[in-house]
């Protein structure tokens, strides 16, 4: 039985430009796992910083700013490469392949498994039910979501709904910091909605002091991120497309946004 008492510790810092880097500690088990490898160096550090032992990786796709690190730190750790099925062949030292429906046991953390297929073919997400968190690398961002290089947007409005089933005070964790940008683009396309001017003007106060505006909540993102919001009259108005599909509204949106 997993025991609830031992709380996932979350540790997360900036890597490269605009990447997060994350560490999550399981105590009772001394365990570690860094989601993703943006950049050794900068994970070596935090775990110096926490004095932790890295002992897993949990790769979100192949990007090389999400699995370039992986052969460096298995060479200095042996630690476990967890990584999608569906990427396999594109995932340096991959041990364990996971996908839809699977649950990656961390320790007394529970890590449930989706296929999240979009930005790249077999992207993965991470859902800790039992800690209320998830970490979802490139496929859904603050008020964005992920470009899409590999699938299309039938693909990634499904997978994002996958992720919208999720409890509204879930905290999830991007892969970036792309904020600012994403908030500059949405109030082009939703330009009354009340809460996405808010939550811009609080946004831009937390940049202004150099903090993170992640972790975000789905509640939050279900009220102000475009793509999870096709179905908004808002939108549907600027996009002048009032009775097209969610999904053919989220392709206009998302190739607005590529456009940006
Ligand atoms: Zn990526």
């Amino acid at each position: 039985m997993p025991d609830n008492s031992n709380q996932l510790d979350i540790h997360m810092f900036p890597c490269l430009s605009d990447n997060y880097g994350f560490l999550l500690h399981d105590k009772k088990y001394n365990l570690t796992a860094t989601v993703d490898t943006p950049d050794v160096r900068a994970i070596e550090n935090a775990l110096a910083e926490k004095n932790w032992t890295l002992t897993h990786i949990l790769n979100t796709h192949h990007h090389w700013d999400h699995a370039g690190g992986n052969l460096a730190l298995k060479r200095k750790t042996d630690c476990m490469i967890v990584g999608p099925r569906a990427d396999a062949a594109r995932i340096p030292g991959i041990d364990i392949q996971v996908g839809e429906g699977d649950v990656f046991e961390f320790g007394d953390h529970l890590a449930h498994v989706h296929d999240t297929p979009g930005h790249t073919r077999g992207h993965i997400v991470y859902h800790f039910i039992n800690d209320n968190v998830a970490f979802v690398g490139d496929t859904l961002f603050v008020m964005g979501c992920g470009r899409l290089f590999e699938g299309n947007a039938e693909q990634m409005w499904e997978s994002l709904q996958k992720i919208m089933h999720w409890p509204d005070d879930t905290r999830i964790y991007c892969a970036h910091e792309y904020t600012q940008t994403n908030a500059r683009f949405a109030l082009t396309v939703e330009p009354q909605n009340q809460e996405l001017i808010k939550r811009t003007t609080q946004v831009n106060q937390i940049r202004a002091k150099g903090l993170p505006t992640i972790p975000t909540t789905l509640g939050l993102e279900k009220k102000t991120n475009p793509f999870l919001r096709p179905m908004s009259t808002d939108l549907r108005k600027t996009l002048n497309m009032k009775s097209a599909s969610d999904v053919e509204v989220f392709a206009k949106t998302r190739q607005l946004k590529d456009k940006f």
